[in-house]
């Protein structure tokens, strides 16, 4: 039985999680839960699963009696670093959105938990800072990738025992724009671009699978988790979504894993490693599939991935400033400020005004998603 720490439980990765604990109580138990500002989801958590610790990071609220008895509450900013050191967890799920899954990564692993990484984030803008403090190889691993393609790899790598790889194909579903013009692309509303043809998941991530700003985070995540030179890192379009990455070795084997479009079973994977458990969701039957097509990425529709690879190369911040820059991006479209095609615009141009910043520190990566955040806001100004 491992006990686990969820943080971002009411969100869509959370909620999963939750599902699964639900579905293997002789595997798992809940140690906390964590969430924003979602408290009567919270509150109902906290009914069905009884962990003893539980924290709202938006800031204080009433507690229901039957929700307080046998479980400590956290309230405000710091919440979520307490959250994540404090409960007596065997591992600490950080599927938080956003910049703030980078200090919960750092204070789980202080306190010597292992991390479930689902948050992008975090090692997209301190991946040096994460890396200090994790492992993610071999029996001892202490930080394990919940996102689809880096779980897909990270299968394959363990498939392979020790042989080295010498690339890996992060697959793309190509999201909802894959077929459309440029100039169809650049004024396309938010309800197109939230409607993803493979997968349900969150409005942050979803609009950055239309612009392709997802696999950029996924391009930089692989760098760090799998110690890839950007080289080694290729991106295909696969719309069936099926083929969630694969490796390839020196003796130009490729090793892939396939699956439905379904988070459940990286999450799983992640919780229950280096098990694997029966799964109770639907197989995947390739006789239906019939076809698994492979295309490229038409850099010309979308810059992101393009501007992942630059930012790699760049080093220090570049890659914080990129994340900055696309979550200010990606949410003043959202609030109707900027058209979708601006977006690539607003990251490709605040990422020349800032540059790449010095990533030594905890410090240095907030100072540097700061400035980020400020330039990026500025030019949404002029636009
Ligand atoms: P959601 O937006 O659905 O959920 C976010 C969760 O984080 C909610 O529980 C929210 O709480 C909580 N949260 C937000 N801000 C804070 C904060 N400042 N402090 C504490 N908790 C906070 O996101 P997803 O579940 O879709 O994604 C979570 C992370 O996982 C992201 O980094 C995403 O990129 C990554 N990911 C997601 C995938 C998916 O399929 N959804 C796939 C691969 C990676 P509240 O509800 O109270 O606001
Ligand atoms: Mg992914």
């Amino acid at each position: 039985m491992r006990s686990i720490t969820i943080l971002g439980s009411t969100g869509s990765i959370g909620r999963q999680a939750l599902e699964l604990v639900e579905a293997y109580p002789d595997e798992f138990s809940v140690a906390a839960l964590c969430a924003h500002k979602n408290a009567e989801l919270l509150f109902e958590q906290v009914r069905k699963f009884r962990p003893r610790l539980a924290a709202l990071t938006a800031g204080e609220v009433e507690i229901p009696e039957d929700v307080r008895q046998g479980c400590e509450w956290l309230f405000g900013g710091t919440a979520l670093e307490k959250t994540a050191g404090l409960a007596p967890a065997d591992d600490v799920l950080v599927a938080v959105s956003g910049m703030v899954g980078l200090k919960a990564v750092l204070a789980a692993r202080k306190a010597n938990r292992r991390v479930l990484l689902a948050n992008k984030e975090a090692l997209v803008a301190g991946g040096a800072l994460v890396m200090d403090v994790c492992t993610v190889g071999g029996r001892d691993a202490t930080l394990l990738p919940v996102d689809s393609e880096h779980s897909a790899v990270f299968q394959c790598l363990n498939a392979a025992e020790k042989n080295r790889y010498s690339k890996i194909i992060l697959t793309a579903s190509g999201g909802p724009f894959r077929t459309w013009s440029r100039e169809r692309i650049s004024d396309a509303t938010v309800e197109e671009a939230l409607r993803h043809p493979n997968w349900s998941m969150g409005a942050k991530i979803t609009i950055d699978s239309a612009s392709m700003f997802n696999k950029a985070l996924e391009v930089i995540e692989a760098k760090w988790l799998f110690s890839a030179a950007p080289e080694q890192i290729e991106v295909l379009i696969h719309p069936q979504s099926i083929v969630h990455s694969m490796v390839e070795f020196e003796d130009h084997a490729v090793l892939a894993q396939l699956g439905l479009p379904d988070m459940k079973l990286p999450i799983l994977y992640a919780m229950s490693w280096p098990r694997r458990l029966p799964m109770q969701t639907p197989r995947l039957d390739l006789h239906k599939v019939g076809q698994l097509t492979f295309e490229s990425v038409d850099e010309k529709k979308f810059p992101a991935v393009g501007l992942a690879y630059d930012a790699l190369r760049a080093g220090g911040a570049a890659a914080c400033v990129l994340n900055a820059a696309n979550e200010v991006a990606a949410d003043a479209f959202i609030q109707g400020k900027i058209r979708f095609g601006d977006i690539s615009r607003v990251v490709q141009e605040t990422v020349q005004r800032i540059g790449s910043p010095a990533a030594d520190s905890l410090e240095a990566v907030l100072a540097a998603d700061e400035s980020a955040r400020h330039a990026a806001a500025q030019l949404i100004h002029t636009f």
